[in-house]
């Protein structure tokens, strides 16, 4: 497509011009680094100013090649694409002009955001430009190796994730965290090859079974088997204590199928064969993902006493999820955001709002207009509220967190010792719930001990796990009736002594 055309030719030129005598690294030439980057864009279907601002990414910053050159030779929209993405890399490197805006912001995905937000393409060619970055890793010293893959899970997966780019976030994350903890990574990859290699059978047994069945109902589909990443296992084992028993998903088997309808049907005939477990099914269609994934999700337990989870989707519903935005474009075949900036476009996807409010407070920082941190209403975290320190510090907590969540999130002693808690200036009840945008202050007594009563006051895991540990120490005959895993979904009554009960007001 894009490919061969004249226009793409003449930037690959411009480019292996401006880049000549530069050296990656890696030791190769500089060119190699924007090509792989072009390739990278062409393969999510990026139309091509996009690919052709790929090819010149590097040339602004890096070149004596100036914007001018680039609008004079390839109009507007690549210059604006090109500045977007060098102007990206200077914000993150000093974030200044951003400062003057949100002078209280320390998050970088934020202001990553921001300071692109005006066009999603930025975005997506930055993004490129990172993955081919830790494809190639290996070259730099291995401190910045570990510095770049930290920053990767910690900017980039989530962004990907944001975009909907699955495929693209699994990448990045296991390329990364093979750097942040290759000794982890190893052990993971072990064993979920040993939990295969153990479940192969049986898993291919279930395999048969369904697709016999769906071959009776002549049912088109396509199925193939999923393997967690070791990233994301590594994430759910922290959550479940360590246990990998507990965790049902590490192999999946997915089917695809043409439309909705089926799926529906397809998971009734899987509940016909096997016996699914209780509140393992998940209807992901009707009600999304907030990053748009859709799904069909069953675990169910075969005859051969083998969990497995199935997962059920479209093939459109599978392109998203792997591919997101992109696929978005692709679908759309024009370009969505500038397009719809210019109102050429009515209708984004429901779940891709967030980028139209995102360009609208990006349109008004670079019109010189402040923007009232609070006005900011990024749905690009909608699960998330951002509170601050009296001192200005960011903080992120989940959704519906109080005082408490606050407080032991900066510290398990700041919250062991909490004795108050002051929002906006103001004492408030520790079961107050924050906002987004809350000054969050926390009063602490030295010698002040938490209490069973918190358990009602506080709503993250994380707060949860550090307040149980320190009950256990400190009341030995302390008990508590539900795990703490399930510490989300039902504020536990406590089943304690209360000796030491002090009502916290
Ligand atoms: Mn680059």
């Amino acid at each position: 497509m894009t490919k061969a055309s004249p226009r793409v030719k003449q930037a690959i030129d411009l480019a292996t011009q401006a880049h000549d005598g530069q050296l990656r690294k890696t030791g190769e030439p500089y060119i190699t680094h924007p090509l792989a980057v072009m390739k990278i864009l062409q393969e999510w279907n990026m139309d091509e100013d996009t690919v052709i601002a790929g090819i010149l990414h590097d040339t602004v910053e890096d070149t004596a090649l100036t914007l001018k050159d680039i609008e004079a030779q390839f109009g507007k929209d690549v210059a604006f694409l090109v500045n977007g993405v060098t102007k990206l890399g200077k914000a993150r490197k000093g974030m200044k002009d951003l400062d003057e805006y949100l002078p209280q912001t320390g998050d970088n995905l934020l202001k990553l955001l921001i300071a692109t937000g005006q066009d999603i393409r930025v975005l997506i060619i930055k993004l490129a430009d990172r993955l081919h970055n830790l494809r190639t890793l290996g070259a730099l010293p291995p401190d910045k190796q570990k510095k770049i893959a930290r920053e990767s899970l910690e900017v980039f997966a989530p962004l990907a994730d944001r975009l909907q780019m699955g495929r693209v976030r699994v990448e990045i994350e296991e390329t990364s965290f093979k750097y942040v903890d290759p000794r982890r990574y190893e052990e993971l990859e072990k064993l979920t090859a040993e939990r295969l290699k153990k479940a192969n059978k049986k898993l291919q047994a279930a395999q048969n079974a369904v697709e016999q069945a769906l071959k009776h109902e002549h049912i088109k589909y396509k199925c193939d088997g999923r393997v967690k990443s070791i990233y994301s296992l590594h994430k759910k084992l922290a959550k479940y204590d360590q246990n990998i028993d507990r965790i049902y998903d590490i192999i999946a088997l997915r089917f695809i199928v043409e439309d909705t309808t089926t799926c529906y049907l397809v998971l009734g005939i899987i509940h016909s064969l096997f016996h699914p477990m209780d509140g393992r099914v998940k209807d992901y269609i009707a009600m999304p993902k907030q990053n748009g994934y859709q799904s069909l999700h069953t675990t169910v337990i075969t005859n051969d006493k083998q969990i497995v989870e199935f997962q059920i989707r479209t093939r459109e519903m599978h392109d998203y999820a792997e591919r997101g935005l992109a696929a978005t474009f692709f679908y759309n075949e024009q370009k969505l955001t500038s397009a719809y900036t210019e109102g050429r476009v009515s209708k984004l996807p429901a779940n891709l709002l967030w980028i139209k409010e995102l360009q609208e407070s990006a349109a008004k920082l670079t019109a010189g207009e402040k923007i009232d941190q609070k006005k900011l209403k990024l749905n690009l975290f909608a699960d998330k509220i951002f509170v601050y320190t009296p001192k200005g510090d960011i903080i992120d907590l989940p959704k519906g967190s109080m005082p408490l969540d606050f407080a032991y999130r900066l510290h398990s002693e700041i919250g062991a010792q909490c004795t108050g808690a002051i929002v906006n200036g103001k004492m408030v009840d520790l079961k107050t719930k924050l906002q987004q945008g809350d000054v969050v202050e926390i009063l602490t007594t030295k010698n002040s001990k938490p209490n069973p009563g918190w358990l009602d006051k506080i709503s993250s895991r994380h707060a949860r796990h550090k307040l149980l540990s320190q009950l256990h120490a400190i009341l030995p005959d302390f008990k508590i009736t539900t795990s703490s895993a399930n510490a989300n979904k039902s504020p536990d009554k406590t089943k304690t002594s209360t000796k030491r009960r002090k009502r916290k007001k």
